[in-house]
């Protein structure tokens, strides 16, 4: 046994742990029992000298998942036949699991992709393929310059990414390739990562091994050139795979180019800050993600996943989403009867997944059946609902109903389905294949069945014979068919009966008869077991033949859930669906709303109506009118999320959903860029000015007049001055000397910046109105025309509890600086005056009706 073990051991990496089946454990042995002991916490033992530790079979799934949530590899080594007494069982390596290659649900998190990566980059650019082995997902990209594929890295936070050996090396004499390393670590943080042999990332080499694992010539069907440079990624990630899965995937059949001018880019840092995917904190839920997230299956949560990662610039494909929303908010019954049918499902992808790669147990068939039979009920809600609904009768019609497969599922699969076949002898096989399916099977299984009567009725002739009342026929896996008689018992046993194996408290025995009819029944069991296995098969491969299909079904099922979810939150959230206008540079939001704050404030407000609410705004932006607003306002009034909303509004709006808005028009933006000045990111350790500006610098370098920019004091973290002057050029250069600029919301603290408005003719300059009332701050929330001259600095000190002396003292002091400073300008915000700031407005332009002010002093609480 441990020449297996060794010869096992040897095959594989240094940095795999091995669990070596023995028995009803898997142990592991050494150095991999002293790691493996101390990551999971169990007890490490020895046996002569050697280091063991062993988790028991029945747990192993909880177990891996640790193993493999700490970063390690894991290979797992089986008995590939069932013990037969007194030989060696044969074993063999049968899946090594990595942070990338699971395909087990408890080890998957259900709601997220689970994405294996290979990265490669050089001087012409970056180029990396991801692959999903649980649902075949399947894409590459390459970019000529990298930051946009570390972009989409991030977006996609994949469980493994695998590099080329040399990468490091080629990096360090790249010019540019320190900052390149520093912007891999920022897109890929502590995902584990996994060296992998340069001849892997072959580029004609990774082209063949594609082919191959589509099962196509060529890739032109995909859109794919055959020296595509991401190719050798895409090798990468497949060899990977099959030395992984010990075979090659087998739910691949296609392979998508994810090309960047095809989405609405946002960088790593602009995810971050609008915090899509996770919070500041990194948690999901906060992030618009989970705010946005209202589906019931697994399959749809991933698919609103991968829509946010991926918003749309195609304008039919956004319409068609949005039709799908709009008919579902309207039919709120429809929406209920295909959630319920949804949650009865199970995760479809998933399943298919594991049945191609060979993970083939009866629950996942159980999983494919119940899923199917919902497919007639959601296809009635669906057309029942008549030419009114044309975008849901689209989906319907790719709702294929599958009737012939749901039949021999019902025909052949018991309805209570257990775990795996059982492929011990004691007869717990037989429970998967229906009774009348097959008549050979139905057969054996009453022979085995029989053997069993045959066994009680020998124990009660015995018994009879012999005169001993407890004599017992018993089985166990060691010695198999046994008659057992008490000490006290003994003499009464007859001549033939062969002694076979002493125990403290009884003999063993044996007979002929019961020899021979031992060999019978194991024969007719282990037959049993063996022809249900071989019919168990026979239906997973008429399932797979319908594969595709079902892979379709599955997707639009997920499109369902996502659609009808998002319709039922238009409806509950009032929020409206954007109207998209062709080659327009234009934002127009009335009465835009910040999904997450808004949902904050409705919870925290436990239903009390018109506490807390969330105050809308308006927003009227163009590239070639108000390009640039400036907004200036205290602390705490409000700027930043305001600022933010407009982004995130932009960006639900082009992954097709509804919007926190009243009425929202615009047209499509090529990308959005968001950055906070560096005192906001200090929890995050990185804080440096430098890491600011570096993100400043990208952000100048890549906008066009079709993107969005939203800055949060840009500056703040140097020196007034420094900052300040930081500020002004960028504010300037991003309104530029052209027609057209990016469309940008700058909020600062920095008043000196609203004096730009004389020079720059596309800057408009806005304020969070304050009212002050007996020398306290209350605030609006409101974003009004006309810059704010004072930041309230010490009212808000007071409100978070400064002594009153400090706070009296502060006011001295800065009455007698304002003293000094005969540059203030006239434009205060103050009492009830709303602020219309004269000059500042420009009464050409129409702009969308602003609400009045809400001053509700109970919003103080809040801070
Ligand atoms: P600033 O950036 O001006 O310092 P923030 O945008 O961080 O202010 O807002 C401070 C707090 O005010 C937020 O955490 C939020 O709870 C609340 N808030 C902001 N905008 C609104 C609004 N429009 N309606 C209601 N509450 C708001
Ligand atoms: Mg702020």
């Amino acid at each position: 046994m441990m020449k297996q073990y060794r010869e096992a051991r040897q095959s594989l990496e240094d940095d795999t742990l091995l669990l070596f089946r023995l028995g009803d454990f898997y142990e592991m042995f050494e150095k991999d029992a002293e790691e493996g002991a101390a990551l999971l916490g169990i007890t490490l033992t020895k046996r002569h000298e050697m280091p063991m530790a062993g988790i028991p079979s029945h747990a192993a799934e909880t177990y891996l998942s640790k193993l493999l949530a700490q970063g390690k590899k894991v290979a797992i080594c089986d008995q590939l036949e069932s013990p037969k007494p007194g030989k060696l069982v044969k074993r063999g390596i049968t899946r090594i699991l990595t942070p990338g290659t699971v395909l087990e649900d408890r080890q998957l998190e259900a709601s997220h992709n689970h994405f294996l990566l290979a990265l490669d980059l050089d001087k012409k650019g970056a180029r990396a393929a991801w692959l999903d082995l649980s649902t075949g997902k399947f894409a590459l990209s390459n970019q000529a310059s990298p930051g946009d594929l570390f972009s989409v890295l991030h977006s996609l936070s994949p469980r493994e990414v695998l590099m080329p050996e040399s990468l490091g090396r080629r990096l360090e004499m790249m010019e540019n390739g320190k900052a390149l390393a520093d912007d891999i670590d920022r897109a890929l943080g502590d995902i584990t990562r996994t060296e992998r042999p340069d001849f892997d990332f072959d580029q004609r080499s990774g082209a063949r091994e594609v082919m191959e694992s589509l099962g196509v010539m060529n890739l032109e069907g995909f859109g794919i050139d055959l020296e595509h440079s991401a190719l050798g990624p895409a090798g990468a990630v497949l060899v990977y795979a099959q030395d992984v899965l010990k075979g090659k995937p087998g739910n691949l059949n296609r392979i998508e180019e994810y090309r960047a001018g095809a989405a609405l880019l946002l960088d790593p840092a602009t995810q971050r800050n609008l915090e899509i995917f996770r919070t500041s904190a990194q948690t999901r839920k906060g992030s618009l993600l989970d705010c946005m997230d209202g589906t019931v299956s697994p399959a749809g949560a991933r698919l609103v996943e991968s829509f946010l990662a991926r918003p749309e610039r195609d304008l039919s494909e956004i319409r068609r989403r949005q039709a799908s929303v709009l008919e579902f908010s309207q039919t709120p019954r429809a929406v209920e009867e295909v959630r319920t049918t949804l949650r009865q499902g199970a995760d479809l992808e998933r399943i298919l997944g594991r049945l191609r790669n060979r993970v083939v147990r009866p629950r996942e068939l159980g999983g494919l059946r119940a899923t199917i039979r919902g497919l007639p009920a959601i296809r009635q809600t669906l057309t029942s609902l008549g030419e009114d609904y044309p975008a849901i009768q689209n989906l319907a019609g790719q709702v294929e109903l599958f009737e012939d497969l749901t039949g021999l599922l019902n025909r052949a699969l018991e309805e209570e389905l257990p775990a795996e076949i059982k492929l011990d002898v004691k007869g717990e096989g037989g429970r998967v294949i229906r009774a009348g399916y097959n008549e050979e099977f139905d057969r054996l299984r009453d022979l085995a069945g029989g053997g069993k009567r045959w066994i009680l009725e020998l124990e009660a002739a015995e018994r009879a014979q012999t005169g001993i009342s407890n004599l017992k026929v018993k089985y166990n896996g060691a010695f198999g068919y046994f008659i057992e008689v008490t000490k006290a018992n003994l003499h009464l046993v007859p001549e033939h009966y062969v002694r076979k194996q002493t125990m403290t408290n009884a003999e063993r025995f044996y007979t002929d008869e019961l020899r021979t009819k031992e060999k019978e029944i194991l024969n007719a069991e282990e037959q049993t077991v063996a022809k249900e296995q071989e019919l168990f098969e026979e239906v997973v491969h008429h399932a797979l033949e319908h594969a595709d299909g079902l892979a379709a079904v599955a997707r639009v099922l997920a499109e369902l859930d996502v659609f009808s979810s998002w319709g039922a939150i238009l409806r509950e959230r009032d929020y409206c669906i954007p109207q998209f206008v062709e080659n327009s540079r234009e934002l127009w939001i009335e009465q835009g709303r910040h999904p997450v704050v808004e949902m904050v404030l409705k919870t925290e407000s436990l239903g009390l109506a018109g506490t807390h609410a969330f105050v809308p705004n308006d927003t009227n932006l163009s590239s070639s009118d108000e390009q640039l607003c400036l907004i200036t306002g205290p602390n705490m009034a409000g700027k930043s999320t305001y600022i933010r909303q407009v982004a995130l509004i932009t960006l639900m709006a082009q992954v097709g959903s509804g919007v926190p808005a009243k009425a929202c028009r615009l047209g499509l933006v090529d990308r959005i860029f968001s950055r906070v000045g560096a005192g906001d990111e200090l929890a995050r350790g990185n804080s440096t000015f430098m890491v600011e500006m570096n993100e400043t610098a990208n952000i100048l370098n890549n906008c066009t007049a079709d993107s969005l920019i939203v800055l949060d004091e840009i500056g703040r973290g140097t020196s007034t001055y420094d900052g300040l002057s930081i500020a002004w050029a960028v504010v300037e250069h991003l309104h530029g000397k052209e027609q057209e600029g990016p469309k940008t919301l700058f909020a600062t603290h920095y008043h000196e910046l609203t004096r730009l408005a004389e020079n720059l003719p596309r800057l408009k300059n806005y304020s969070v109105a304050v009212k002050e009332w007996n020398d306290e701050i209350i605030f609006v929330r409101q974003v009004t025309p006309g810059s704010s001259e004072r930041s309230f600095g010490i009212q808000v000190a007071r409100l978070a509890g400064l002594p009153d002396g400090v706070v009296d003292r502060a006011k001295q002091i800065l009455a007698s600086l304002e003293e000094s400073d005969s540059t203030a300008s006239p434009l205060v915000t103050k009492g009830d005056e709303p602020a219309t700031g004269g000059a500042f407005v420009q009464a050409a332009n129409p702009k969308p009706k602003r609400v009045a002010p809400r001053v509700d002093p109970s919003q103080l609480e809040l801070f």
